[in-house]
């Protein structure tokens, strides 16, 4: 798969938790001193104009509105609006016992991307649900910034061509329903994506 505005078949699906002291103030967790990092499957990508379908062993999808960064194939950074989706009752059990993530991060549309766009930052996330306003931050909020984020990664794991990585959210997650539809933007809407929530 070749994503929109990045020239390079796709990667790994790197993310980013609680990389804003907001969000892990309203996941009543504390801002970590290292990044924490987690991955998505391939077959979790959701790109421009996709349905996202709602998984049945979940009663609660949360929208995260996330920077996507990666670099060209000159070497130069790109960002992207996405949304990092999340079945949060299967995640808080997973928590509960200790367990990895990847059910309730991993599932099918759960990792939508907008189209990529040369970086400017800091840049302005918004994520509006069926119109109505639910998130909105600035990428100058991040406790670990992008090219912090970057770094990390490329020391720990050594990021290849085609990885993208979501670089965490802001305040404001919250529940998505069958039919609602989902408007996300970066940066003044020069990176967009919009997305149905199926059944
Ligand atoms: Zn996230």
């Amino acid at each position: 798969m070749i994503l929109p505005g990045l020239d390079l078949p796709l990667g790994t699906i790197w993310c980013v938790g609680r990389n804003y002291a907001d969000h892990a103030a309203e996941m009543g967790a504390p801002a970590p001193e290292t990044p924490v990092i987690f991955t998505k499957p391939a077959s979790s990508v959701l790109t421009l104009g996709g349905a996202l379908r709602l998984p049945p062993d979940s009663k609660r999808v949360d929208h995260e509105v996330e920077l996507v960064a990666a670099r060209a194939r000159d070497g130069s950074l790109r960002m992207a609006v996405g949304v990092d989706f999340t079945a949060r009752d299967i995640q808080d059990e997973l928590k509960k016992k200790g367990l990895p993530w990847t059910a309730a991060k991993g599932r099918p549309g759960f990792a939508a991307i907008g189209p990529f766009v040369p970086a400017k930052l800091p840049a302005e996330l918004t994520l509006s649900v069926n119109g109505t306003l639910r998130q909105r931050g600035s990428t100058a909020d991040m406790l670990f910034s992008v090219p912090r984020l970057l770094e990390h990664l490329d020391a720990v794991y050594s990021l290849r061509p085609g990885d993208v990585v979501f670089t965490g959210t802001p305040r404001g997650v919250g529940p998505v329903a069958a039919g609602d539809r989902v408007d996300a933007s970066l940066g003044g809407g020069v990176s967009r994506l919009t997305l149905t929530v199926a059944g």
